[in-house]
């Protein structure tokens, strides 16, 4: 029989104290079980990242880490995000199969079983993707919706539904590990890794405890990043329309010009002054949507590091 992958589960948290010990005694029962069945070796790992919490949420690590050594964990010296936790995750812990879950295990784990047997039939990534958005309020489903329809007109490979809850074989990470940008949106790089992949698919649930660490404003900011790193489409819009305009301007220069000498240039104040704020509307969005674009380029030049680790515990 073929040897027995080494599994990690990774686990971003950030702020976690109320939902955390609950989904730790689920994770830690899901690996027992994984591990009777034989489908992963018995030195598979849990790995918690604590993404600069201010709350016990790395005090129930340390603990659970004292209890059972297969449980590892990673704090941040502060709050680097839920992609940058992901990442740390995966690019300090051996294994030969990584999963990404978050910490309200609103994935559902009974699938990470089925992931599993994926990639012992030889995929090396493994989609989670939704079945239903019915957990989710009118207004997150129908956003999601547009958003997932935008990404598909600006070019942008995406698994609908898919979220990051995922499976990556070591290969896979390795080569992940090879997009060095600093724009992190992992859902539309990891399909840009190639392999072969395939989807599982499960129903949500409701968060059980704790409240959202993804607000509004943030997950905007977030589907912006994902637009303005990963697609120029928006870029070559404008220019096509400034190649529209002007073909449209050069007719209304000459018909100006006629006018003059007809002599009939005198009214015209309202047309010109909605012009000139249909215009000037028009200018200021495409140079906002240019700022995006330069936005994006200066945070790559900076180079910062994507995180930076406090504490390890191994
Ligand atoms: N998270 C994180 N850093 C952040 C925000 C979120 O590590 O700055 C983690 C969070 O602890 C959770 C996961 O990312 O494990 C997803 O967050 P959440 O469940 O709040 O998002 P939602 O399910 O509401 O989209
Ligand atoms: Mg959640």
């Amino acid at each position: 029989m073929e040897k027995l992958k080494e599994l990690a589960i990774i686990v971003p948290c950030y702020n976690e104290e109320e939902i955390l010990p609950k989904s730790i005694k689920t994770l830690i029962a899901l690996r027992e079980n994984l591990i009777k069945k034989e489908l992963i070796a018995k030195t598979s790992k849990l790995v918690f990242i604590n993404d600069g919490s201010k709350d016990a949420t790395w005090n129930i690590i340390t603990k659970e880490h004292q209890k059972n050594p297969f449980i590892k964990g990673i704090s941040f010296s502060r709050n680097f995000g839920h992609q940058a936790a992901l990442l740390a995750g995966m690019y300090n812990t051996d294994a030969d199969i990584y999963i990404t879950i978050d910490a309200d295990l609103q994935d559902d784990p009974k699938v990470i079983e089925d992931m599993i047997k994926c990639c012992y039939e030889g995929y090396e990534v493994v989609y989670g993707v939704r079945k239903h958005r019915d957990t989710d309020s009118f207004f997150k489903r129908n956003t999601a919706l547009l958003f997932y329809k935008l990404m598909k007109i600006l070019g942008v490979e995406l698994v609908a539904n898919h979220a990051d809850f995922r499976l990556l074989s070591r290969r896979a990470v390795e080569a992940m590990s090879k997009f060095t940008e600093k724009n992190l949106f992992l859902r539309a790089i990891v399909p840009l890794i190639g392999f072969k992949s395939c989807n599982v698919y499960y129903d949500r649930q409701k968060r059980t405890a704790g409240t959202t660490k993804y607000p509004l404003k943030k997950m905007v900011l977030f589907a912006l990043k994902g637009i303005s790193s990963f697609s120029t489409v928006p870029l070559h819009l404008i220019t096509l329309f400034g190649v529209l305009i002007s073909v449209v301007s050069f007719f209304l220069m000459l018909w100006t010009i006629c006018a003059y000498f007809n002599g009939s240039t005198i009214v015209g104040w309202a047309s010109l002054m909605s012009v000139i704020t249909f215009f000037s509307g028009i200018t200021i969005l495409f140079m906002g949507i240019i700022g995006e674009y330069i936005a994006s380029i200066f945070v790559e030049v900076k180079n910062r590091p994507t995180y930076i680790i406090d504490e390890t515990l191994d």
